[in-house]
């Protein structure tokens, strides 16, 4: 039997006390005496959460090895306090079939680092034409809940409504990423206002997100199904899912960390790093974004953590590759932003990056209550560390990571997943190991 024994964890930052881990499961809480073989970790001062759980990841494996692979994306979650991703679909091949999906799943598992869920492709090849094999992936070892076409709209609305219809039955989610390709062409790469003008730059309005989220939550109703608004980037949209969940649609949403933190006045230096879709918005968005999260209109947070090699990122703003990291450094946005100004309290983490995403997405073993009987994935958190970010520390294979130079207050400093420690940053600073060399031992995966 393996024993680890947390000793004296503020439990989502209330009163302390020892957890009790054994063989993956946690099987006291209170105060615990270290049997003679247990792991003791000291978490004195630091505040417990369930294993965070993001909806929306781009491993980039297979297909794009040079920018992510499963391997490092494990490694990078784990060190973010991650204990589940899911892998958005958009891969080469693209995860549309129940054997694509199984791939990602086992070689999520070889890792070992964090559980790797896959997303299924909502239509074959992301071409939004025809439904890809829903049905076979949901059914498969993979047991798919979470389809999405994203970094693509399912703009055809006959088609959402069948996707919508389709996984139902077996409780799936459709994951859009709202954009409508009409009002934000291809051309588009930043929001469309005072700024783009100023800049030069061709831009998006909120519009072309706000309009599909308004059809997309009159399908679910119509459907009597489940949508998920992946990256909610506009005060509009949050209004329109505050409305529908009003009426009792079955629709949840999503923010990213970079969209509660950044605006669109970054861009005045052109720096492509600050480019992502959805693009950042300006100050009132982001304040909506806010509010929408600590009010619950919003479910949870999720990264969209976008790695993208150098030759794909460094290029003119127009030319540059969409997106940004997020894994290692989301916790800590979140603690800065939500935390600190007491939008959120800890125990509204827990919500927002753990039970909810878990409950989304259809995983019935994460985002548990630290309580007797649960799964073993655990977070510890130091709630006052300040990390300067180092884009060169980063366990990401890439290095397009908005927060380099920054500071940010509140940082994971453990995470437990199932049962087994996959990330400590006092033992990397006690044996004078690096992150990276620490994990490289602990695995022995490739990085
Ligand atoms: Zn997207």
């Amino acid at each position: 039997m393996t024993r680890l024994v947390i000793r004296g964890a503020r439990l989502l930052g209330a009163a302390a006390a020892d957890l009790l881990v054994e063989d993956g499961v946690i099987t006291e809480v209170g105060s615990v005496g270290a049997p003679r073989d247990a792991q003791v970790l000291d978490a004195d001062g630091l505040v417990a959460l369930p294993g965070l759980v993001d909806l929306h990841v781009h491993l980039r494996e297979p297909g794009r090895e040079d920018a992510e692979t499963i391997a490092t994306g494990s490694a990078a979650a784990a060190a973010g306090g991650f204990t589940a991703v899911f892998a958005m679909a958009n891969t080469s091949p693209v995860t549309d079939t129940a054997e694509a999906a199984e791939r990602i799943l086992d070689l999520g598992r070889a890792c070992g680092l964090t559980e790797v869920v896959p997303v299924g492709a909502v239509t074959k090849g992301l071409e939004g034409a025809e439904l890809a094999e829903l049905g076979l992936m949901a059914r498969s070892r993979a047991r798919v809940r979470v389809f999405s076409d994203d970094g693509h709209c399912v703009h055809d609305a006959r088609i959402m409504r069948r996707a919508l219809e389709y996984v139902k039955p077996f409780g799936g989610v459709v994951s859009q990423h709202a954009q409508d390709p009409r009002l934000a062409g291809r051309e588009a790469c930043c929001h469309e206002g005072e700024v783009s003008g100023r800049l030069g730059l061709p831009g998006w309005p909120g519009i072309a997100e706000e309009s599909v989220v308004a059809r997309d939550v009159m399908l679910a109703r119509h459907t009597g199904s489940r949508v998920h608004v992946a990256h909610v980037s506009t005060a509009g949209t949050v209004e329109v899912v505050r409305w529908a969940k009003a009426q009792g649609i079955d629709v949840t949403a999503e923010v990213t960390p970079h969209h509660l933190a950044l605006t669109t006045d970054l861009l005045v230096g052109y720096d492509p790093v600050f480019k992502v879709n959805p693009p950042l918005r300006p100050t009132e968005d982001v304040e909506a974004l806010r509010a929408g999260l600590a009010d619950g209109t919003i479910d949870a947070v999720a990264t969209d953590h976008a790695p993208h090699a150098r030759h794909d990122k460094e290029h003119a703003f127009v030319d540059a590759a969409f997106g940004m990291l997020g894994l290692e450094t989301a916790l800590s946005v979140v603690s800065d932003v939500m935390v600190r100004p007491g939008l959120l309290d800890w125990a509204d983490v827990a919500r927002v990056m753990s039970s909810a995403p878990a409950r989304i997405g259809g995983l019935a073993h994460q985002g548990r209550d630290l309580a007797v009987g649960s799964p073993a994935h655990i977070t510890l958190v130091d709630p006052d560390r300040e990390v300067i970010v180092d884009a060169a520390a980063s366990l990401s294979r890439s290095r397009n990571n908005p927060w380099h130079g920054r500071t940010l207050r509140g940082a994971v400093q453990a995470t437990v997943h199932a049962g087994r420690v996959t990330h400590d940053v006092r033992s990397a600073a006690d044996t004078g190991t690096t992150h990276r060399e620490l994990t490289n031992a602990t695995t022995g995966a490739d990085l």
